[in-house]
């Protein structure tokens, strides 16, 4: 695509490292059928061509960008379904990463969408306020009905029943390995996971160990930055990524090191992996960012380099595998989750149609109710149409949009795992009667 962005703008790297990017894109128009807000609109402008445009036309013109533009630019949910379809190699998340920094940077959006905003990128990464903010929706639930657009949505998706406890497990600790040590791992125990599904932490820690791997919760880490990343909040996620480098790396240098930092949400994965593009410009900063983003692993990832044991429990279920944008597209895992729950030996069944973003995107799902509810509804019916037993992910953004709608239990990819090799049975699957063993299980237990 051709550009005619001044010298003077150029001078910026980061806008100079768009104008590459946007000049490698040759409007074939291949990624618009993967789009999921294309789909849903119909509209070029809410496609990754159209949006490619939209930036262009934004650094052409210098200044802020129209509030058109912005609308828009916030309607991606940054899946990168785009981005790993595209033939042409463009990086459209590097693109738009830029392109929200630059809009909130030039642009004054109107107050309440500042303040929501702003709450949001508040809230989300503290564990203690995003739990104080659940209590508050759980009182106002009697007057929903009286709000509308993101509050309504906030509303909607506050948890029903109670609250989990916190975990001890997410306290700055060692927990040593089980049997001959194979690796020592730091786990990112994350922020809003912490609150709302603190089982998986534990899970994930317990197949850690079992498998020989030392797993160290590194004292300063928290948040990796990304609620606020997703909104061009640039300077209130950098604070976040140099505190967890900081902590990991001081564990990475103590004696015995580190093997990898363990992502169980793959949202977080991406940010982490993300780390080093993110501080390239940053003299102190890009070396130890970059060996923080090489240690990063997703535990699907890791696990399936270091091999499953033998399953000693997997009841024969059919499970449907919802695999989040953030782990296939952001960063291209795609088989080692599945090879995982069938060693594990799970029947393992594919959604309808499972490129496509389930809507939940972060925070978008509270930012972009419309359109999150339509693509909720899609992956909903898909996954219904399965008939699995029950479904399981590797992100607990997803699982939140669509656990209450999905008539079956919803568990992380590896409590089936943790449970399958010795662990204790997801409490969810319970209620699940037994079936007789499938041709798949049984080649399993063989
Ligand atoms: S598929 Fe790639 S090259 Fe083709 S229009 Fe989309 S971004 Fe541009
Ligand atoms: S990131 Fe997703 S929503 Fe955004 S342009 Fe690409 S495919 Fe469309």
């Amino acid at each position: 695509m051709k550009t005619l962005i001044s010298e003077a703008a150029l001078a910026n790297p980061d806008i100079a490292l768009s104008n590459d990017i946007i000049r490698d894109c040759v409007h074939c128009g291949i990624c618009l059928s993967h789009c999921p807000t294309y789909q849903v609109r119909h509209d070029e402008n809410d496609s990754p061509r159209g949006r490619i445009m939209l930036m262009r036309n934004m650094y052409e013109h210098e200044g802020a960008p129209d509030a058109r533009t912005v609308e828009h630019l916030d309607r991606c949910l940054t899946c990168l379904a785009c981005e790993a379809i595209c033939p042409s190699g463009v990086e459209y998340s590097k693109l738009i990463a830029h392109g929200r920094e630059h809009v909130e940077a030039t642009y004054r959006r109107p107050v309440l969408q500042r303040l929501t905003r702003r709450a949001l990128t508040i809230l989300i990464p503290h564990p203690e306020l995003f739990r104080l903010g659940l209590l508050a929706g759980k009182l106002a639930q009697p007057f929903k009905w009286l709000f509308r657009g993101t509050l309504r949505a906030m509303l909607d998706m506050t948890p029903k029943g109670r609250l989990p406890r916190s975990s001890p497990v997410d306290r700055p600790q060692v927990f040593p390995a089980q049997g001959m040590r194979r690796a020592r791992v730091s786990i990112l125990t994350g922020c809003v996971q912490t609150v709302l599904d603190p089982k998986i932490n534990e899970a994930t820690i317990r197949l850690l160990q079992r498998h020989g791997v030392e797993v160290v919760v590194a004292k300063g880490a928290g948040c990796c930055g990304a609620p606020a990343e997703h909104k061009g909040l640039t300077q209130h996620a950098l604070p976040f990524a140099k505190a967890n480098i900081d902590a990991w790396l001081s564990e990475a240098d103590a004696p015995g090191g580190l093997d990898a930092i363990i992502v169980n949400t793959s949202g977080c994965g991406t940010s982490l992996k993300a780390y080093g593009h993110a501080l390239r410009l940053d003299a102190e900063w890009k070396d130890k960012a970059a060996r923080v983003s090489a240690l990063a692993k997703d535990i699907t990832e890791f696990m399936a380099g270091l091999g499953l044991r033998k399953p000693e429990n997997h009841r024969n279920l059919r499970v449907v595998y919802h695999s989040a944008c953030s782990m296939q597209h952001g960063q291209r895992i795609v088989h080692q989750p599945l090879d995982l729950l069938r060693a594990a030996g799970f029947e393992v069944l594919d959604v309808p149609d499972g490129f496509m973003c389930c809507g939940s995107a972060g925070d978008y799902n509270l930012l972009q109710p419309a359109i999150s509810g339509e693509l909720k509804a899609r992956k909903v019916a898909n996954i219904r149409s399965v008939g699995a037993d029950v479904a399981a992910s590797g992100n607990v953004a997803c699982m939140t949009q669509l656990a209450s709608s999905i008539g079956i239990p919803f568990v992380h990819t590896v409590e089936l795992l943790d449970w399958a090799t010795g662990g204790p049975e997801p409490e969810e699957l319970r209620s699940i009667k037994v079936r007789p063993a499938s041709r798949m299980s049984r080649r399993a237990d063989a």
